[in-house]
């Protein structure tokens, strides 16, 4: 465990969560920080909703910020589908700013497991874009252009846009963190 106050990134896996290195691996080089891979049980049952058969996103959010952990952000992947009211389903969510998010890999998996891999990381990158600060961005094969459908996370990249790569430059500045 990475001691109290040095920065780092953590990923939680909840269920069963496949290329946790590469996951790893990119986080760390698109957030410029060390990464860890933690595990703490996580009771989902108060987020499932039995007449959706899916999991509130906002809920498992809250339950991640009452975790005491040392991470500058912590996102959770999990292999459960996640909604959000008003909405079908959300491959994500996380507040801006906010120290956490959560990523299901439910409606990313692909037979190619390298398309199913991109797409994992373009979802991490991107709940962590919005824990960082940024906001969606009208370029389309920026990481950080919403997502409405798998189709869109398959036309964008794994990366953030050059003008969105500035500010995450300028907001890791403002936190202590080298760009990398
Ligand atoms: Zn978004
Ligand atoms: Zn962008």
């Amino acid at each position: 465990m990475i001691r109290e106050g040095k920065k780092s990134i953590g990923i939680l896996p909840v269920g069963d969560i496949p290329f946790l290195d590469e996951v790893n691996r990119t986080v760390s080089e698109t957030f410029c920080l060390p990464v860890e891979v933690i595990r703490v049980g996580l009771d989902l049952r108060s987020a499932y909703n039995p007449e959706r058969l899916q999991f509130h996103a906002g809920t498992i959010l809250r339950m991640l910020r009452e975790i005491p952990h040392p991470f500058l952000k912590l996102v959770a992947l999990l292999d459960v589908d996640l909604y959000e009211h008003g909405l079908n389903f959300v491959f994500g969510e996380a507040t801006l700013g906010g120290r956490e998010a959560v990523v299901s890999i439910a409606r990313l998996y692909h037979d190619d497991p390298e398309r199913f891999l991109s797409r994992i990381l373009k979802e991490v990158n991107h709940e962590l874009g919005h824990a960082f600060g940024l906001r969606h961005c009208p370029d389309p094969s920026c990481v950080m252009s919403f997502s409405n459908s798998v189709l869109d996370v398959d036309r964008k990249g794994i990366q953030p846009c050059p003008v969105c790569r500035r500010k995450l430059d300028s907001i890791l500045l403002s936190l202590g963190i080298h760009p990398c």
